[in-house]
């Protein structure tokens, strides 16, 4: 029995901190109480959401008001995009052609409700060009929302920029940031966004929880109505442990940002190198500002899915850029933006290696994967 487990697949999710499992686990089994209860017990779990709420605004730089915990980025996504706009029945709302589904399907049903909606297409590399931002502007656009990097390939957008051409017209600023918290630096008040949406799962938390950043000052309902909790603008109760967690994983990665985008570089270059050095015919997808430790490559005449299950044989778990159904293969709307070329685009890995890989890692799946396409 194969019991070699290599994980690369950390933009699916990450593995949970063990400082975070160890800090959440009171919240668990002893100070379980509900935080928003009248009893000295609740005490603790209101004090240490508190807490959390500071040390998360301290890792992105915002303020402990600005932040608002959710159940993650699907449901940050639509909290803001849907909520944004509903105060004007004719808004008008940017976005890009290859966000995330939790984005493009919420911009879908607004269409539905007969709001418009833009959708920028994105150079070869994945990134989107100032100039059509500029050109899709209307009187009536109330947001921009455009993700700081993407899930499939990595490619990272010049958010500053982007938001500063949003700002200069009146508009607001939404970036979905899940892939990107935790993974590299972030400054909220320097990208000069409105609205930022992150997840925990994303970055050694646990999965089920997320926070919202929203800039002072701005109005937006609430998504979820009920109690008053999170100010008023999130009902439910809050999920204690979850946002311990999260808070912990996220200033532990926080302080070691430098040296994880080195290892990462490390990591990734050595894959691509012991594909070269087995002669492998691959693409490269994305930009050269790529996320850490993400790397979305494509191979000639070939089923990307074969190569996984051949590779999930091996206790290997990378993900792919296309879904095979009965009939035929789904190819991403990412891959098809980039126009990866007909030849390579359905033999597409995603490779997310995360602060568990080695060297090691990166060379035994580029030298099972030259294996693979040899047979
Ligand atoms: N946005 C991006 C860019 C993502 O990669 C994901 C998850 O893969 C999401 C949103 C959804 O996040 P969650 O799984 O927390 O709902």
């Amino acid at each position: 029995m194969n019991t070699r487990v290599i994980y690369a697949d950390n933009a699916a999710t990450t593995r949970l901190d063990n400082y975070a499992f160890d800090a959440m686990k009171k919240y668990l089994l002893e100070e379980y109480a509900n935080p928003s209860a009248k009893y000295s017990f609740s005490r603790l779990p209101a004090r240490v959401i508190k807490e959390a709420r500071n040390s998360i605004a301290l890792c992105i730089g915002a303020n402990h008001n600005e932040i608002f915990f959710t159940s993650g980025g699907t449901e940050g996504n639509n909290w803001i995009i849907k909520e944004v706009i509903c105060f004007d029945k004719n808004a008008h709302i940017i976005t890009s052609c290859i966000e995330h589904h939790a984005v493009l399907q919420a911009c879908s049903s607004l269409e539905q409700k007969g709001y418009s909606v833009t959708y920028l297409p994105v150079n070869k590399y994945g990134q989107v060009d100032e100039s059509s931002l500029k050109k899709a502007i209307r009187p009536e656009t109330k947001l921009v929302s455009i993700m700081m990097a993407n899930n499939e390939i990595g490619t990272m957008q010049n958010i500053s920029s982007l938001a500063k051409i949003a700002h200069s017209r009146n508009i607001l600023f939404h970036t979905d940031a899940v892939q990107a918290v935790g993974h590299i630096p972030i400054d909220v008040k320097r990208l000069d966004v409105d609205f930022l949406t992150a997840s925990a799962h994303k970055f050694n938390g646990t999965k089920g929880t997320g926070f919202v950043y929203v800039r002072n000052g701005i109005e937006i309902n609430p998504f979820l109505e009920g109690g008053s909790q999170e100010m008023k603008k999130r009902a439910g109760t809050e999920n204690v442990a979850g946002i311990v967690a999260m808070s912990v994983a996220l200033e532990k990665n926080c302080q070691c940002l430098k040296q994880y985008k080195q290892s990462m570089d490390a990591v990734v270059e050595l894959f691509l190198d012991e594909l070269r050095k087995r002669k492998v015919d691959f693409i490269i997808n994305g930009s050269e500002t790529s996320l850490p430790g993400l790397v979305s490559v494509s191979f000639k005449n070939v089923e990307g899915e074969m190569i996984l299950h051949r590779l999930d044989l091996k206790g290997i778990y990378v993900s792919t850029g296309a879904a095979c159904n009965s009939k035929d293969i789904e190819q991403s709307h990412v891959l098809k933006a980039i126009e990866v070329p007909r030849e390579y685009i359905n033999g597409t890995i995603r490779v997310s290696f995360g602060r568990d890989n080695t060297t090691e890692h990166a060379a035994i799946i580029a030298n099972e994967i030259a294996d693979i396409l040899k047979r």
